[in-house]
């Protein structure tokens, strides 16, 4: 079980801001800017790479969350949407989460 799953089952606490049927979004615990929420959908996908044509909606859904939780934060001059798959990409937990960062100046190429 991985630590967002035990977020979602409420085994452990975290700063939700915003919850639907199939997902969950809540502030990330080591934030890299002062607006950091990652959106994680409630069924277990360990990485993009693991997606189906069938989990079609539940992509769609997460890229809508992630708008929606920009406007939330008022994120009007800009945000940044970043997905992690793999070693190479940095991601540390196997678990499909989109991160949400805004509110700072981003700078490109990301390290
Ligand atoms: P990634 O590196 O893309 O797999 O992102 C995983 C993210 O989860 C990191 O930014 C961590 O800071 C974050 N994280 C790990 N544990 C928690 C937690 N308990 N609550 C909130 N965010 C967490």
């Amino acid at each position: 079980m991985t630590i967002f799953e035990k977020i979602i089952a409420r085994e452990i606490p975290a700063d939700i801001v915003l919850e639907k049927e199939n997902l969950i979004a809540f502030r990330d615990v080591n934030p890299q800017a002062p607006v950091h929420v990652l959106i994680v959908p409630k069924r277990a996908l360990p990485r993009l790479l693991d997606a189906k044509t069938s989990d079609r909606e539940l992509l769609g859904d997460l890229l809508l969350a992630a708008a929606e939780v920009a406007k939330k934060f008022e994120l009007k001059n800009g945000f940044r949407v970043v997905v992690n798959s793999g070693p190479d990409a940095g991601e540390s937990v196997p678990h499909l989460h989109v991160h949400v960062l805004g509110q700072r100046q981003m700078s490109w190429p990301p390290g």
